[in-house]
């Protein structure tokens, strides 16, 4: 393991990431020294914290170098474009991220790591993992950009047989010597291309989870950009390609055939050639996404061994957390659904395929997104549209452009108050067995404080309505 004592580290950016990563730095004996672009409130209630330990701390100046650094360890969300990176860059000083630094403090035994990446379902898909491996009597936990920090599950008293991942593409970018045992990437859709400069420098990040792997690179057999990136990866040797699909499996793809979830690249019993794992219905919800979500978790369980039978348990133990197509409530005959999460076109794209009569909610902060294929896309199955937030004009011209006959309801509005409004509309378009989706396609912090908060004020919303029908 690498030797911090007495090593100058910079640790770039307070916070979730910064203060924990300065506390284990300092405790290993190195010099830190935290640099934090902020100096507001919070910013200083922190510094406070690490300087009562003997930390220095700059606030208001995250962009110089401090003299005499040896490593950068930096918060996920700096820009690699920052005048600190392309110091330490002249200055020969390497930079890791959170990430990094967890795989280095690894213990000689450490649990492997099952990684998972993609522009969306990553949470989703971890989740279901860490289920299947719990079904299987694995101690494992999902951890990383979720729940238990990778500083925590690496250091901590908890003993772990394996780790269930998600990588953010900020992670990934800044964890260069990271070598899972296996790594999945879900999808690959344009995103937080601010961030990484292009979707080629995007596609690279997200593609560096597949370096070093030792069993298994699973790809979306529907998203040829995952396989191109397994192709272009430098991995261990016998490291297998194993893709997931809707439809009926190759050999080495996991897939469907008649509603059960089979496997055809980790069979194990040599007279077939094929295993089944599951069916549908023990997929919450069964929405073809969700399922592409199971296939992809339950190719990283068999890679590691896991029985097929753990995959099932799993799968039905596995809740969704809140606001990922939840269903709120039925009031007369329709389904209200809470897809607030639903942030991005491919995320709002996904849940509105799995519906059939739609009344869509929609709109909040694009992002500089494009509505067009979303929109052409959904077409056939709107019953109607409600829009809010700021950015609302965009969707509403889509729809002018690729769904003329769908009635739209502007509401002009971006305060809080307005999701009360929208679900009141929503059901004046809505016959028995539509769907009330709210599946906004942009993020929410025009009107909200964020995902969750906007999606509970869905549900109260409908709640009401519910309740007003006595
Ligand atoms: P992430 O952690 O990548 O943000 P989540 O599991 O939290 O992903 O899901 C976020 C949203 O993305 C969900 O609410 C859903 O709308 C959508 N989603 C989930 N899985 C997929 C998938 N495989 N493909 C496309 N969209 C998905």
């Amino acid at each position: 393991p690498f030797d911090f004592q007495g090593k100058h580290v910079t640790v770039a950016g307070l916070g979730v990431s910064g203060v924990p990563a300065a506390k284990v730095l300092h405790g290993l004996g190195a010099t830190v020294t935290v640099v934090n672009d902020g100096a507001d409130e919070r910013a200083r209630a922190q510094a406070a914290e690490l300087e009562a330990l003997g930390i220095t701390v700059r606030l208001g100046d995250g962009d110089t170098l401090p003299e005499g650094t040896e490593l950068i360890v930096t918060a996920p969300g700096w820009k690699p474009d920052k005048p600190l990176f392309a110091a330490a860059a002249q200055a020969g000083v390497p930079v890791w991220g959170d990430v990094e630094l967890a795989w280095r403090l690894r213990g000689p035994d450490a649990a492997p790591w099952l990684a998972v990446t993609g522009t969306n379902g990553k949470t989703t898909t971890v989740q279901m993992l860490a289920s299947i491996l719990k079904a299987a009597g694995l101690r494992t936990a999902a951890v990383g950009n979720i729940g238990v920090s990778l500083l925590d599950a690496v250091l901590g008293e908890e003993k772990y047989d394996v780790l269930a991942v998600e990588l953010s593409s900020y992670q990934l970018h800044w964890a260069p010597s990271l070598r899972a045992h296996s790594a999945a990437v879900l999808n690959l859709a344009p995103d937080h291309l601010d961030w990484h400069g292009s979707m080629e420098a995007y596609a690279a990040d997200k593609g560096r989870i597949y370096e070093g792997n030792r069993v298994a690179c699973v790809y979306n057999a529907a998203d040829k950009a995952t396989e191109d990136l397994v192709r272009e990866a430098d991995v261990e040797e016998g490291c297998r390609a194993i893709g997931f699909t809707l439809g009926t499996p190759a050999p080495s793809q996991l897939g469907v055939v008649e509603g059960i979830l089979v496997d055809r690249a980790f069979v194990e019993n040599r007279q077939k050639n094929a295993q089944e794992l599951a069916e549908v219905a023990d997929v919450n919800p069964p929405a073809p996404h969700n399922i592409a979500n199971a296939l992809a978790a339950a190719a990283l369980a068999r890679a590691y061994g896991v029985p097929a039978k753990a995959v099932r348990d799993g799968l039905r133990a596995f809740t969704p957390d809140a606001h990922r197509i939840a269903h709120v409530a039925d009031v007369d005959g329709v389904a209200y659904v809470d897809d607030s999460k639903a942030t991005n076109t491919h995320a709002a794209e996904a849940s509105l395929a799995a519906y059939e009569s739609i009344v869509w909610i929609a709109g909040g902060l694009a992002k500089g997104a494009v509505f067009d294929e979303l929109v052409a896309k959904a077409a056939q199955r709107l019953r109607g549209a409600v829009l809010i937030g700021a950015d609302r004009a965009l969707i509403r011209e889509a729809l002018a452009r690729h769904a003329p006959e769908v009635p739209v309801v502007d509401l002009d509005r971006t305060d809080t108050g307005a999701m009360r409004a929208a679900v009141q509309e929503a059901r004046r378009l809505a016959r028995p067995g539509d769907t009330v989706l709210l599946a906004p396609a942009c993020a929410s912090m025009d009107m909200f404080v964020n995902y969750n908060k906007r999606g509970d004020a869905f549900a109260d919303a409908v709640r009401e309505l519910g309740s007003a029908e006595g």
